[in-house]
């Protein structure tokens, strides 16, 4: 069977992988973090478009503008830029091995009045299958990866978790 891989795990792939061991074992703590709530806010009340909000197999969560075959994803702030963007490329790769091909990225950043466009190369879908078969690694892993503080560690929802 397909391991499930979400936009999300892709995401913590590229901001930690002790996050996304956690997250992949199901210890959720990202409601708590006023962070991630106002993500969710920024994303119920920033971008109300007319277009479609898809979501494909709980995999693909992100909003379609039909006319210019794009895909929107939307971020608070450019502070971990790689890994939204990353998560853009999966989506995308995702669909193109669904035969949904033809279609563009793009990350909107509100607060920053900033987009950035996403497209998804030969070299990136074979970076991508390589990232998957190291989630898997990670996600299989009895315990956590071992602990490195780092600069985001703080404003982390498991900051708790790793360091208390
Ligand atoms: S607190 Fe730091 S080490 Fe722990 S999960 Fe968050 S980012 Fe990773």
């Amino acid at each position: 069977m397909e391991e499930r891989i979400t936009g999300v795990m892709i995401y913590y792939y590229f901001v930690c992988s002790r996050k996304l061991w956690y997250f992949c074992h199901q210890i959720n703590m990202e409601d708590e973090n006023e962070n991630v709530q106002l993500g969710k806010l920024l994303d119920e009340n920033s971008y109300k478009r007319d277009d479609k909000h898809i979501e494909i197999d709980g995999i693909i969560n992100i909003d379609f503008i039909h006319e210019k075959n794009e895909l929107h994803e939307i971020k608070k702030s450019k502070s971990i830029e790689e890994a939204g963007i990353w998560q853009v490329k999966y989506y995308l790769y995702y669909l193109k091995k669904r035969n949904v091909d033809g279609l563009h990225g793009v990350i909107d950043y509100p607060l920053l009045k900033k987009n950035v466009d996403v497209e998804l190369s030969d070299e990136d879908c074979k970076k991508l299958d390589d990232i998957i078969k190291e989630i898997i690694s990670v996600k299989n892993q009895e315990y956590p990866p071992k602990l490195e503080e780092k600069k985001i560690c703080k404003k982390c929802a498991y900051y708790d978790l790793c360091f208390i």
